[in-house]
Parts: structure tokens; sequence; C-alpha cells
């Protein structure tokens, strides 16, 4: 049940009343004796469609939001943000997550003079004893304040009531928990600019959108859970062929490499002798070409097993595939305190290609991008995801980091097998991903002086339709 500030003065029938007053126009004479016998009438049995059908229709609006954004909430918390405050005939209205035993406003409707200070996004409220946000946190119930402004809180000079009340001008709040089970995960609050208190039916209401937003966040939170789990399996998979890969290279290749060398020492041993035995010594530098050409063709063996696997391909749009890594990468880029800006371009077109090979190169950019920031002692830590279409119908995807940087050395190198600065680095992630953009009939590079920064792009020709 909603519990009502007693210090306001307005319990759930004088709200009714006050909406009856503030929501709907005067009635008529005849109405008010209809009503009095208890029979809706006329105009507010239409109001009540009206309502009905404004209901069902932010319902729908939500509905919508939740399955377009499946791995991004703010649309769908600005969607059922935006539905709540206008259906109540709120003037003001937040959604906050519960995290770290504090809220966090996710997204808000407030004036657009109002100071940022008001409802600051992504801070910390301060959880202080009696504020009704403290009260909602314990009661796990709506909180509904009639007056703000006569809460002992305001009165007590709490910080953050004072900013509610004074700088937006709050009066009549209402406060809904976001309940997962018995777990206390946000809140949605609405607020009215003047004395009238929500009808229990408004309530209702705001308890159905909060519930709502529940199961976005679960979903959100079940769906990337599972694409984590696909992506490190796709990645534990890639690693132990890797490890089987290099395995049987080295098995392959050490008996040349054995021979190289005896033929090496062999054709220096003709060399030094005195007459040096030139014949000899050539036939030996004969034996070392032929190991060194039967080592390049075991690479080049197993350059082609890696590269000319068939390339899945369908159409797809890589902004969205881009989408799914850095959501993916959130943590990780949170953790090392790395923020991640992107810039994809609208209306770029589709293109033909396997999304899991594309999403493993992206991957692989911007943790090396996340590893090489973390190392740096200070400085801005940035990573800048974009999108362009680039001549002869290419998208281009670039990902620049304010990290180090490439030395010109390692710009040389950066994408030969087994080249890796990392300790414990394994030096085929540049090579793999050089290798499935070029298998997508596109091209992978790097730019970027030491203290710079890298810069990694990769183009990729648009796709047709196949059919
Ligand atoms: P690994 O990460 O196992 O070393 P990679 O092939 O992915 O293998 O990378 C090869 C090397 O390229 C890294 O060891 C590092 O020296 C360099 N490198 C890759 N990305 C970056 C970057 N964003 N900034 C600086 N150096 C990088």
């Amino acid at each position: 049940m909603p519990v009502l500030n007693p210090e306001a003065g307005a319990g759930g029938d004088s709200g009714k009343k006050a909406m009856k007053r503030g929501d709907k126009k005067e009635k008529t004479g005849r109405e008010a004796r209809t009503a009095r016998r208890g029979i809706p009438s006329r105009s507010e049995l239409q109001w009540q469609v009206t309502e009905l059908a404004e209901q069902r229709a932010a319902i729908s609006e939500v509905l919508r939001a939740i399955a377009n954004s499946p791995h991004d909430l703010q649309p769908i918390f600005d969607t059922i943000l935006a539905n709540a405050t206008r259906l109540c005939r709120a003037h003001l209205g937040a959604l906050l997550l519960f995290k770290e035993n504090d809220f966090h406003v996710v997204a808000r409707r407030a004036p657009k003079n109002a100071s940022p200070d008001a409802l600051p996004l992504q801070r910390p409220l301060g959880l202080r004893p009696g504020t009704p946000l403290s009260r909602l946190a314990k009661k796990r119930s709506p909180i509904h304040d009639a007056n703000l402004a006569a809460d002992q809180s305001y009165l007590d000079r709490d910080p953050g009531v004072v900013i509610v009340v004074e700088l937006l001008g709050a009066r009549t709040s209402l406060l809904v928990p976001m309940l997962k089970e018995d777990e206390l995960i946000g809140a949605i609050t609405i607020l009215r600019t003047e004395v009238q208190p929500f009808t229990e039916k408004q309530i209702e209401l705001i308890t159905d959108f909060a519930a709502q937003a529940t199961i976005a966040l679960e979903s959100t939170r079940r769906e990337r859970q599972y694409r984590e789990a696909h992506m490190e399996l796709a990645h534990a998979t890639r690693v132990a062929t890797l490890g089987q890969l290099s395995a049987s290279i080295a098995h392959e290749l050490r008996q040349p490499l054995a021979a190289i060398v005896t033929n090496g020492n062999a054709s220096l041993r003709w060399l030094t002798r005195q007459p040096p035995e030139i014949d000899e010594a050539g036939l030996a530098v004969g034996g070392i070409i032929e190991d060194a050409n039967r080592a390049s063709e075991i690479i080049g063996r197993v350059h082609s097993l890696v590269t000319k696997n068939p390339v899945r391909k369908d159409l797809l749009d890589i902004n969205e595939a881009i989408l799914e890594v850095t959501a993916l990468t959130h943590s990780e880029a949170i953790k090392h305190g790395v923020t991640v800006r992107t810039q994809l371009a609208h209306r770029l077109p589709r293109i033909n290609g396997d999304k899991v090979q594309l999403q493993q190169v992206m991957l692989n950019l911007i943790l090396n991008a996340i590893q090489a920031m973390s190392e740096l002692a200070d400085g801005i830590r940035e990573l800048h995801i974009s999108t362009e279409i680039v001549e002869s119908e290419r998208v281009c995807v670039a990902v620049r980091d304010s990290g180090p940087g490439l030395s010109p050395q390692d710009l040389g190198r950066l994408f030969e097998p087994f080249y890796t600065t990392k300790p414990n680095g394994m030096g085929m992630g540049l090579s793999i991903c050089r290798s499935i953009i070029e298998a997508h009939g596109g091209r992978l590079w790097a730019t970027g002086h030491a203290s710079q920064g890298a810069l990694f792009r990769f183009t990729i020709p648009a796709g047709v339709i196949s059919r």
C-alpha cells in the first residue's frame, strides 16, 4: 500500500478528490446528480475510455521500446518515464537505479532550464535517514508525499529534498519501488509542482511502469550474460585452436629449423678450412635454402588454413554488431577507468559478412586498446569508436585510443603472427583480425605515433542482397 505522508494531511481519498478537482473539468448539475446516484455520467465514461486508450497506447509504446532496444536500456527508461509523467499529469520525474546502497538517476524529466545539480545523472543521491528515498528503501512500497514542502526532511533542510523543492519547485511527490522478487533495484518518481496528490489509479499505473522497467532490466541482463557466455566460448575455442595450431606449427618447423642450423654450422666449418672448401660450403648453403623454403611452405599452409575458411556471408548492420560488442566490454572499460564514445554513421549500408568473426575483430581491437590505456599512470583514457561510409561504397570502422600509441617498430610488425610486447601475449590477435577482414574483401591497418594513442581502421565493401 502506498504510504502517504501524514503531516501533509492528504489521504488516498483526498487524493482522489484532488484528482477530480484538478484533472477533470467541472461537472454540470445533471452530471453531479447522476454521480450522487453512483452511476458514472456520460462525460465520466468518456473520460475513462480516453484514459484507458492512453494507457494502452503507453504500454504498447513501452513494449515497442523494449523490443527495439534489446541491448540499450536508455531508450526504454526514457520512454517509460515520458509516459509515466504524461499519463499522471506530473511535471517532473526520474527513474532511479539502486546500486551499492544508493540511488542513481538514469533518466529524468525536468524543465529545460532546471539546474543540472537537481537530479544529477549517474551520481549517487545519498541515502540520508528520514528522506522519502530512505523511507522507500526501508519500506519497499510506494511513498506518496502530498506536499514535500511540509515533509519533515524538508523542514530539517535535507540538502537533496531542499534542491527538489526549491530548485525544481516540486510539491506532491510519488516514489514507487522497482522490485525484483524482494530485492530493491530502483524506483520511479513523479512529481507535481503544485499540491495535488496522485490517485490510487495513478499509483497503480506507476507500479505497472516500475514492473516493466524491472522486466526490461532483467531481460537485458540475461541477454548480456548469454552473449558474454557465447563470446567467451567463441574466444576460448579460438584460443584452444590457436594453442593446437601453434603446437603443430612448432612441431613441423622444428625439423627444417634444426637442419638449417646443422647446415649453417657445416658451411661455417667448410669455409673456415685452409684452404676453404667452397663446393662443400655451397652444398650446405643449398641445403639451408631448401629447408628455409620448406619452413616457409609450412607457414603458408597454416596461414591458408586460418584464412581460407569459408566466411558466412549474412547481410548485417555493422553498427548493431559494434554496439553489441561495446555493451559486452562495458564492464571491462569501467574497470580500467576508460570512457567509451561511439559515433556511428546513420544510414550506413549493410555489409555481407560473418557477424561473430567481425565481432571478434572488434573485441580484439577494443580489448587491446583498453589494455594499452590501462598501462598509463595518468591522462585521459578514452576509446572512440566510429563508423562512416568512404569512397567506392565501403564501410570504414575506426577504433582510436588515448594510450601510449605505436612506435615505428610496432607499426612495422603489429600484424605479424606471434608479435607481442605483452608478457602473456600470444601475438596472434591482430594477425587473425587482418585475415578475417581480408576474407571479407576488406583492409585493416594501424596508424598513430608513439604517445598519441593508436588508431586502427578497417574497411569492408558494402553488401549486396543475396537472393
Ligand atoms: P597480443 O595482444 O597477444 O600481444 P595482438 O596481435 O593483438 O597480440 O597485438 C600485438 C601487439 O600489438 C601487442 O602486443 C601490442 O604491442 C601492440 N598493440 C596492439 N594494439 C595496441 C594498441 N591499441 N596500443 C598500443 N599497442 C598495441
